[in-house]
């Protein structure tokens, strides 16, 4: 059967081979100014050391559980540049005690009665793909063990309403096999982050994951129409309804909490029609700046697209979407209802305004799949697939290769990128001596932009940890400093504690602390992230 690496991210038969790894290091390292390194070996499960188990998942539980060492390590971390490197070395010391795989909602309220009854951390698991420390076992603390919840047998869509135009689904389903459950019925949530073939939908209502679409319905937030959660104190259950106005939104106080105070066992989520039309186009400037103003003209035209990336000259070069001597705008928009020509148009016209240089023929309507992602875009969605296992690969030849992304106003935008991308610039050159720093818009809103940096540096053997927690600090104190988020999309966790804790208003993580008190009142799930009891 087909294995997910216990180490790294996705298939262990896809990626690079050894040699298309060692080729992709020289050349990186051309461009970077350093020296390729050696291939580290991908860690062999029988060598790796896991503590002894400190508790079983008594038999009484109607859950199947295992201790074996491919499931513990497997669910020890998330897929982090961090969580990469301890696992390529085989620092396995966090693993969990037990895996358990509950497959109905009576199974994972049994368990997690027993789990607050035995103070046991209860840690839900989806995909593991958490970037943010969000799946793994805190490092200390009065539980007694840990046992992570891998939800992936809650993967079904259970109920389509076609007449409104939504489905109930678990929890635990990743996106392809979620997307395979609706397409007999025509419809599609069409909420794709980068790591959709191994994420889920609780994972992404947990997170507040964002998707492909760059504008509009840019978070899981705005297609969640209701909720079931499951806590240690009982059941909550939202009312379905396309909005309301009667109070603070329940379904508001669950997504994003990050598996701190409940388990999303199923959700009501708002489809759409499987588009037919689609327009695509990349537009070049001479300068990120220029691109930037363009991206900002086309947000705040009320046009909607569904793609609006902007990348900058390097990681345009990167992805094969452009030379690396002028930034790119990545344009498209979907429709299931109308040839999309009128405006693909006006987003082509305000690239022009700024300077943007359209191909011709550009962004026509196109029925098919095919034709709109041919040429730049088409490169740039084949590189952002690959991107992650590519990542493992620079990890295994001691570099590092990591990112991270926030949100701002547009008025603050000049000064905030020039900061932050001299702040993270300043500390790569200083713990790496090279290594280069690269911007891309990921969201576009009326009101500002999403940036996301990509930091890529060779690192000294046995140090990449070290240098890349002083090149993130680095970065996320400018990022605070200069009227950012600690994370538009990637969510909290335990990584973005230290910054997380002083841009929420104190009063509200008072509120935050009692609903975890009332909800999960043991302090069982997911304790370090987030908040603090
Ligand atoms: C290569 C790569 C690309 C990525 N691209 C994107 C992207 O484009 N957009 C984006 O937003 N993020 C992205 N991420 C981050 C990550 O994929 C998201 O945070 C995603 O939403 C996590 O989903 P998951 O199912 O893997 O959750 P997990 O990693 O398993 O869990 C994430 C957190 O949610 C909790 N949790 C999981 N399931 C549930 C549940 N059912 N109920 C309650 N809590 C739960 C966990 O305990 C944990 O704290 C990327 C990560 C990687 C490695």
């Amino acid at each position: 059967m087909r294995r997910r690496r216990f180490w790294g991210w996705g298939w262990e038969d896809a990626g690079p081979t050894d040699d298309h790894a060692r080729a992709i290091g020289a050349l990186l390292a051309a461009r970077l100014g350093h020296v390729a390194g050696a291939l580290a070996p991908v860690p062999a499960l029988d060598a790796i050391d896991l503590p002894p188990p400190r508790l079983t998942v008594p038999r009484t539980l109607a859950a199947p559980s295992s201790q074996t060492a491919y499931d513990r390590a497997g669910h020890t971390y998330g897929k982090s540049f961090r969580d990469i490197v301890r696992g390529l070395h085989g620092d396995f010391r966090r693993a969990p005690d037990v895996v358990a795989f509950p497959s109905t909602e009576g199974e994972l309220v049994d368990l997690l009665v027993w789990c607050a009854g035995a103070q046991v951390v209860a840690s839900p698991y989806g995909g593991g793909s958490s970037v943010v420390g969000g799946v793994e076992a805190p490092a200390s603390g009065a539980h007694r063990g840990v046992v992570s919840i891998d939800l992936g047998r809650l993967d079904r869509v259970l109920e389509v309403d076609r007449t409104s135009r939504a489905a109930r689904i678990q929890g635990g389903v990743l996106g392809p096999a979620l997307e395979d459950q609706l397409r007999p019925h025509g419809l599609t949530l069409r909420h794709f982050p980068q790591s959709f073939e191994f994420s889920t939908l609780g994972g992404w209502i947990a997170t507040r994951s964002g998707g492909h679409y760059a504008t509009l319905y840019t978070h899981i937030d705005d297609f969640v129409e209701g909720l079931r959660v499951v806590t240690p104190s009982g059941v909550v259950e939202t009312r379905r309804l396309p909005g309301s106005g009667a109070g603070p939104s329940p379904d508001r106080l669950f997504i994003g909490s990050e598996g701190t105070l409940g388990i999303v066992v199923d959700a009501w989520m708002r489809l759409q029609d499987r588009p037919t039309f689609r327009a695509a186009a990349s537009v070049t400037f001479e300068t990120f700046a220029a691109g930037a103003a363009a991206a900002r003209a086309i947000a705040q035209a009320g046009l909607y697209p569904s793609n609006c990336r902007l990348l900058d000259p390097g990681e345009a070069f990167t992805s094969g979407a452009g030379s690396g001597t002028e930034a790119v705008l990545l344009v498209a928009f979907e429709s299931a209802d109308h040839p999309l020509d009128a405006w693909m148009g006006r987003a082509l016209e305000c690239a022009r305004d700024h300077g943007g240089r359209v191909p011709d023929g550009a962004g026509r309507t196109i029925a098919t799949d095919e034709g709109a992602r041919d040429g730049a875009a088409g490169a740039w969605r084949r590189t952002f697939l690959d991107a992650p296992y590519l990542r493992d690969a620079l990890v295994r030849l001691g570099m590092i290769s990591e990112t991270f992304e926030t949100a701002v106003t547009w008025d603050r935008f000049a000064e905030f990128h020039a900061e932050v991308t001299n702040a993270t610039q300043k500390a790569l050159q200083s713990v790496c001596g090279s290594g280069q720093v690269t911007c891309r818009f990921t969201h576009v809103y009326p009101d500002g932009p999403a940036p996301y940096y990509t930091v890529m540096g060779p690192a000294r053997p046995g140090a990449q940890l070290e240098q890349w927690a002083e090149i993130k600090t680095a970065a996320a104190e400018a990022i605070l400093r200069f009227g950012g988020t600690i994370t538009h999309h990637h969510a909290v966790g335990r990584d973005h504690r230290p910054w997380y804790d002083r841009q929420r208003p104190d009063l509200f993580a008072t509120a935050l602390r009692a609903a975890k008190r009332a909800l999960d009142p043991h302090g069982v799930l997911n304790p370090g992230v987030l908040i603090d009891p």
